[in-house]
């Protein structure tokens, strides 16, 4: 009786779920086909729990952003005492909130270099328009108010609002109809050789030193990337390239931004992508980790030369969000960064990195087709290649990556394909940032069940 009861409630809910609920990222006439692939309902650690009861490994942390795992009492409590005292306060006007302060000076405290002051947003997206807004602004307020591009590289993502969703670089993520920000233009990313324009590779065209001169630097504002691109494939900066990436911005007075959603507080093993590379750039994005995903916040952080730029001036900053610095994000951000540094987050970060590669090691040696394992912090991910000696990838029905991903699933671990693009079959992997070595065991594990699966569909 009760276990009917049960099932007609679920049955109920998938209903109305596909009734009224339209889903981002979501193709919506296959959900009302199929329904909800889950309908999570709790989690604790690296582990959430769906209404049926069945329990599943988060390899992604949701997206990117469950950072310090689910079931945190200490972020809810946090969320819990700011909500009780003051739940929401305004931002505009002159009017403020200790929790955002004190988390301004907090973050403004371990980011690089002199980044020195934060606007606070509600998310990534939100960030990245900011970010090109007050670039744009920063130089206007400079009187060279012809730099109004953005330049973005291939394979980014930056957001879904108008001006980061014109600035990703994935091109499935630019079939949903909508306007597009004019002042945008795109070079080729590091993965084609040519990210500086060395004029003796055949892809030279359309790289970044060879998108400035086209363009005009004086036409630039701002050059956006992620030091380890996320959802375009988990594509990891080389070596030197941020670096002479910045010196380029530098040389032509373009501003460099960082988009950190994904690697900041502490992703990659450092409390910042750009921390792994010794850079820092002029403006920094952050969202996700910030608040372990508990509370929906965001914030761009500019360097003291924009900062006193911006407050030199007496022109409005014409700009901002209801939700901006937000008093209960901004606690959960705070008890955030309190527990990142307490409990050695980022150590631990480093050496689960080990533990995956380990791991990783093993199954290239066991299975011919996984390949390009990589793994900075627990940003990781890996390939799947018909051929990884010559570098030949599946055809395109094959579809190897989210065959993985569902074999995956079956097993109960949750990872995400990224094979948009031809010939990239990619595995993305991010754990929360408390897993420990027994669970990245037990990930591995399902990862060779579900590749051992596909080898034999391939036979
Ligand atoms: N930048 C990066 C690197 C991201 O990964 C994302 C989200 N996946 C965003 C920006 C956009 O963030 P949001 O979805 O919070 O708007």
């Amino acid at each position: 009786m009760v276990v009917s009861k049960t099932v007609s409630k679920i049955e109920k809910l998938i209903e109305l779920d596909k009734k009224h609920y339209l889903h981002p990222t979501t193709v919506p006439k296959s959900f009302i086909e199929n329904g909800p692939k889950i309908i999570f309902h709790e989690g604790q650690g690296i582990r959430v729990t769906d209404i049926k009861g069945d329990t599943y490994i988060d390899g992604a942390s949701m997206l990117w952003n469950v950072n310090l795992g689910h079931g945190n009492k200490e972020l809810a409590q946090a969320a819990y005492d700011q909500m009780s005292t003051l739940a929401y306060s305004s931002s505009f006007y002159g009017y403020s909130n200790e929790k955002a302060v004190r988390l301004a000076e907090k973050v403004v405290s371990i980011a690089p270099g002199d980044l020195s002051a934060i606007f606070f947003t509600s998310g990534g997206s939100e960030s990245n328009d900011t970010a090109f807004k007050l670039a744009r602004f920063y130089w206007d307020l400079k009187g060279r108010s012809t730099k109004k591009k953005i330049l973005s590289i291939s394979r980014s993502y930056h957001g879904a609002t108008v001006s980061a969703g014109t600035a990703t670089g994935i091109d499935a993520f630019h079939s949903f109809a909508g306007s597009r920000d004019a002042d945008m233009v795109r070079a080729k990313s590091h993965l084609t050789n040519c990210e500086l324009g060395d004029k003796n590779d055949p892809n030279y065209e359309g790289c970044i030193r060879d998108v400035i001169e086209k363009e005009g630097a004086e036409t630039i504002a701002a050059l956006i990337l992620e030091p380890i691109q996320g959802a375009g494939g988990v594509h990891v900066s080389p070596d030197g390239y941020l670096k002479a990436v910045k010196a380029l911005c530098e040389e032509n007075d373009i501003l460099m931004i960082s988009d950190e959603v994904i690697c900041g507080f502490g992703r990659t093993g450092k409390m910042f992508g750009v921390d792994n590379w010794d850079v820092v750039p002029d403006i920094m994005s952050v969202a996700k980790g910030i608040t372990s995903g508990y509370a929906q916040l965001g914030g761009v952080l500019v360097n003291k030369e924009i900062r006193d730029t911006i407050v030199q001036y007496d022109q409005i900053l014409g700009h901002g969000f209801t939700y901006s610095g937000h008093p209960t994000a901004c606690s959960v951000g705070l008890k955030t960064i309190e527990i990142l540094e307490r409990d050695n987050i980022l150590d631990n970060v480093n050496n689960m990195e080990k533990e995956l590669k380990k791991g990783f090691d093993y199954l290239t040696d066991k299975h011919r087709y996984f390949t390009k394992s990589r793994a900075v912090g627990l940003l990781a991910g890996f390939e799947l290649q018909q051929d990884r000696d010559l570098d030949v990838p599946f055809s395109e029905s094959v579809k190897p990556a989210s065959f993985v991903v569902d074999q995956c699933f079956k097993h109960k671990l949750i990872l995400r394909a990224a094979d948009f693009e031809k010939g990239k079959d990619i595995v993305a992997i991010a754990p929360p940032l408390i897993i420990n070595k027994e669970e990245i065991s037990e990930m591995i594990n399902i990862i060779d069940a579900a590749v051992t699966k596909f080898n034999k569909t391939i036979k």
